[in-house]
């Protein structure tokens, strides 16, 4: 499959070029656990940085903090991890393979949606420029079946998710015939709840050492800070709480790449907020993210809301910001309204009060919470995965080209000698210097300028300059472009503002 190819084409490019490695890998590496190489931890950090600024930096009302992974235990009692933080497992019974049983039963669906694109495509073949797809979608008789058939399904799993009845949840992987992708078969135990924390202990006797969980998610280290926070900050309502951290799990089904890790980072914000005022804030907070999203220009088409079926124990209203990964429509980011559920156990488990003291309308009362919850891995792969494609040029060969939003790019800028002697790498070497306050910058001068220019495409540079003779005589240079390959003759001096114009976070935020 076609879609296939370009996940694998993924994965061994993210390799390549120093991106993403297998754990461990000398040891044949650990399951669902990576490592960020040098051009990844880049990539990592900008997007990091690229979500705390418009985040943090751009609202007046919002803080950041930097939580322990550490918790004392009762946090996840009183967050409800403990008795409900888990994930329903099947067995396949021939191939003793594990499955998420909810997992199967999505990618049933994700099958039938591709039944659908398949529709549409040849439907827009078959209509040409004429061709109205919203129209087609809700009108034409096999695309509404299978849509219909998706609604029901995943109206049914819901449901019986949420009355916890996983006899039901296994009765429709039954009735749907879905089989072991390893063993074909239908042979599958029943549906049981598996708990997703890992235990560590603190302490050094075995008598005495306390039982810990890694932390699941980020949210909870806000939640108890969120009485100090607000008061060392003198915070107003509303206010929001924001922070980036590892987070781990213990996922059952961890494949695909680093889609679903066992220990990956969240960039999270808790916007606390009046009890009432949850549902304008739940708009708000949808729009603002996906605004950021689309910020990036990785194409509108690849985005959508999915509004929940099955609420969490937590939550009065939530949605996912669904990207199209090479496996399909998948949850990037989550939006939730989380009620006073979390500030309310909390207070009930420390025997602390967490309220919040209104001087405007003269009244305490427990905030509201809205959250955005992104993953920053996923969000890697959604970039890098968007970014990679091979281009057919004009002599009839293709060049693998990493289009990653210059915001993004682990490297800006990289500077070539055209030859290296006659005193040109002395020059580019000068430029380095100068541009490596702003920007991370490469030096290369080994082969001819036409293969560094492929090898920093593939890398995702967005600027190549080259250093030839005529540099020497009227200190110019020539900057390519990786999208368009147009190349310029520029002064040395201009060379920072071109730059700038293109990768500063200003410029891309701008357009939120
Ligand atoms: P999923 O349904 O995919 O398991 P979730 O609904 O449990 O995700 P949340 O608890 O809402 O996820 O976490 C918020 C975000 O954290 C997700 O949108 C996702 O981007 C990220 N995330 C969650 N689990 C993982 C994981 N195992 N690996 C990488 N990122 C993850």
């Amino acid at each position: 499959m076609a879609n296939e190819d370009q996940f694998k084409k993924v994965i061994s490019h993210a390799k390549e070029y120093g991106y993403v490695f297998q754990s461990s890998e000398i040891y044949d590496g650990l399951s669902a656990v990576y490592d960020y190489a040098q051009n990844g931890a880049e990539l990592k950090k900008n997007i990091r940085d690229y979500w705390w600024k418009a985040m943090v930096q751009m609202h007046d009302n919002i803080v950041g903090i930097d939580a322990a992974i550490f918790m004392h235990p009762t946090t996840w009692k009183a967050s409800g991890h403990v008795d409900a933080f888990s994930d329903p497992l099947i067995d396949n019974k021939d191939s003793k393979k594990r499955y998420r049983a909810d997992v199967l039963v999505e990618d049933y669906c994700l099958k039938i949606e591709a039944k659908i694109e398949k529709e549409v495509k040849k439907a827009e073949k078959r209509f040409g420029e004429s061709f109205n797809k919203e129209e087609f979608i809700s009108t034409n008789g096999r695309v509404v079946g299978y849509q219909e058939k998706i609604d029901s399904i995943l109206k049914r799993l819901g449901q019986s998710l949420e009355k916890e009845d996983l006899a039901d949840v296994k009765a429709l992987i039954e009735e749907l015939e879905i089989a072991c992708p390893v063993a074909g078969s239908r042979n599958w135990t029943d549906v049981k709840q598996f708990n997703l924390m890992f235990g560590t202990k603190l302490g050094a006797s075995t008598e005495t050492a306390m039982d810990l969980y890694l932390r699941p998610e980020t949210a909870q280290g806000i939640f108890v800070n969120f009485l100090n926070v607000q008061k060392t900050g003198r915070l107003k309502i509303p206010f929001g709480i924001a922070q980036t951290g590892k987070a781990f799990r213990n996922e059952i089904v961890a494949r695909q790449f680093i889609f679903r890790m066992r220990e990956f980072e969240q960039m999270e914000m808790q916007f606390f907020i009046k009890p009432g005022t949850q549902k304008k804030w739940f708009e708000h907070w949808k729009e603002t993210r996906m605004k950021w999203h689309l910020s990036l220009g990785m194409g509108e088409e690849n985005y959508r809301f999915h509004d929940h079926e099955k609420l969490a124990h937590y939550a009065d209203a939530a949605t996912d910001i669904e990207f199209k990964f090479p496996f399909g429509f998948k949850e990037l980011e989550g939006i939730h309204s989380r009620t006073d559920f979390d500030l309310k156990q909390h207070e009930e488990f420390s025997g602390k009060k967490l309220q919040y003291f209104d001087h405007e309308d003269n009244e305490s009362y427990t905030p509201y919470v809205l959250e955005t919850s992104i993953g920053l891995d996923r969000m890697f792969l959604a970039v890098f995965s968007n970014a990679l494609v091979e281009e057919e040029l004009e002599d009839g060969k293709t060049r693998t080209v990493l289009k990653l939003p210059a915001v993004l790019a682990p490297v800006k800028a990289a500077i070539f000698p055209l030859l290296a002697k006659d005193g040109l790498p002395e020059v580019a070497k000068k430029i380095v210097e100068d541009l490596k306050w702003d920007f991370n910058v490469a030096y290369e001068e080994k082969d001819t300028v036409g293969r560094r220019y492929r090898r920093q495409d593939a890398n995702g540079t967005p600027f190549c300059i080259t250093v030839d003779h005529d540099t020497l005589e009227d200190n110019t240079v020539t900057i390519r472009h990786r999208d368009t390959m147009d190349q310029k003759r520029v002064k040395i001096e201009d060379l920072k503002e071109i730059i700038k114009a293109e990768v500063d976070v200003k410029h891309w935020l701008m357009k939120m």
